[in-house]
């Protein structure tokens, strides 16, 4: 397959987001050095126009737009930023051997000393690890490698371009040897053909054997050209699981998919992770990093709140209180008081005091802080 370079120099590379992505990645900054993907996963969402705007979508896996000023850019954009996690990734080949670019945002993290955090398919990773280590040293390096399954038909029927699995297990053993906490992006489990609990035990068994401390587990969504993409390789796979497909996301024949499975299947999907994953001694959620410091508190019960929100989603709780559990999140991580502090001086009334958090959720957060604080 002909693969073509175009080079261009966008005005910013760091994408800052409102919020941290609790509980899963846990970043507060992205950035991406290149801009389409040899690999060509059919599932892939960064097929749709939100990432790939205006051009052929079609021209995903054989167009990479490269951002050549991306180590320039970085450089200069973190130096107005607080300290937060980078999600990076995207070690792609050729276009890393040629341009080098991935490796040259390394140096610039570890010259700032930023924690940052990789989800990749590609061992190519690997090529890295001394910078990775570097970086773990000074603050923090976690990454995920990810893969939907261990079989090898579904690989090619759904990933036929990207690296291999064993490889790419392979590099999780080289990180877990070199201290960098690591555990496998188990997304997309491919609904009907691989999200029977045999493929997730497969997946979650290999994890802990190549040193891997935690699997994050997520359903397939289905957006715009990704999602025809998509059917069309589930029905090449099986023909019976095309209608399948289409009762699950909604989708009739002419229509549009609903983004994501019913909540009653995800609930189910994510509960039987868990149970494999207590069954194999991991974890089913990624710790969170929390660089030391006044605010490292609200941090971690920031953590427990986002965590919560996962277990609600799992125990088929409603809407509203998983909103406002993740509310609560937000406004606990992201308030410039400490909230220790605040519940010392004033008690529960002080933490009702911010913004999204009731009494309920005050509470809660009053039993963590005696929990995490035992002089309290
Ligand atoms: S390797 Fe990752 S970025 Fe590339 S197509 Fe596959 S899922 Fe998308």
């Amino acid at each position: 397959m002909m693969l073509e370079f175009s080079e261009y120099k966008p005005k910013r590379i760091v994408n800052v987001h409102r919020h941290v992505d609790g509980p899963w990645f846990w970043g507060k900054y992205t950035a991406h050095p290149y801009v389409g993907c040899r690999s060509g996963c059919e599932f892939c969402y960064l097929r749709g126009s939100r990432y790939l705007g205006k051009r052929d979508p079609e021209s995903f896996d054989k167009l990479i737009q490269v951002k050549v000023n991306a180590v320039d850019l970085l450089a200069e954009e973190l130096l107005h930023l607080e300290m937060d996690v980078i999600s990076a990734g995207d070690w792609q080949q050729p276009a890393e051997d040629r341009y080098r670019l991935s490796r040259g945002m390394l140096e610039i993290i570890h010259q700032y000393g930023f924690p940052l955090f990789i989800v990749e398919r590609s061992p190519l990773l690997a090529r890295d690890l001394d910078l990775l280590v570097e970086i773990n040293n000074q603050t923090w390096v976690g990454v995920v490698l990810s893969m939907s399954n261990l079989d090898s038909r579904l690989k090619h029927a759904f990933e036929p371009h990207s690296p291999g699995i064993n490889r790419r297990l392979e590099t999780m053993e080289q990180l877990a040897a070199a201290g960098i906490s690591v555990g496998t992006s188990l997304m997309p489990i491919l609904p009907i053909i691989g999200d029977n609990e045999y493929h997730l035990e497969e997946v979650i068994r290999a994890t802990k054997d190549h040193g891997g401390k935690f699997v994050l587990a997520g359903g397939l969504t289905m957006d715009d050209v990704q999602a025809e993409h998509t059917l069309q390789a589930f029905s090449t796979y099986d023909p019976d699981a095309e209608e399948k497909m289409r009762q699950l996301y909604s989708w009739s024949i002419g229509g549009k998919p609903k983004f994501s499975p019913p909540p009653a299947y995800i609930s189910q999907l994510g509960l039987l992770v868990r149970e494999l994953c207590e069954r194999h001694g991991i974890l089913d959620r990624m710790p969170r990093y929390i660089a030391p410091g006044p605010l490292a508190i609200n941090k971690r019960i920031a953590e427990r709140l986002f965590l919560h929100t996962y277990d609600l989603e799992l125990e088929g709780g409603s809407q509203y209180q998983i909103w406002a559990y993740r509310k609560a999140a937000w406004a606990v991580d992201e308030s410039s008081e400490n909230i220790a502090d605040i519940f010392i001086s004033r008690g529960e009334s002080g933490l009702r005091e911010i913004p999204g958090i009731g009494k309920s959720i005050s509470a809660q957060i009053g039993k963590w802080l005696r929990e995490e604080n035992s002089f309290l």
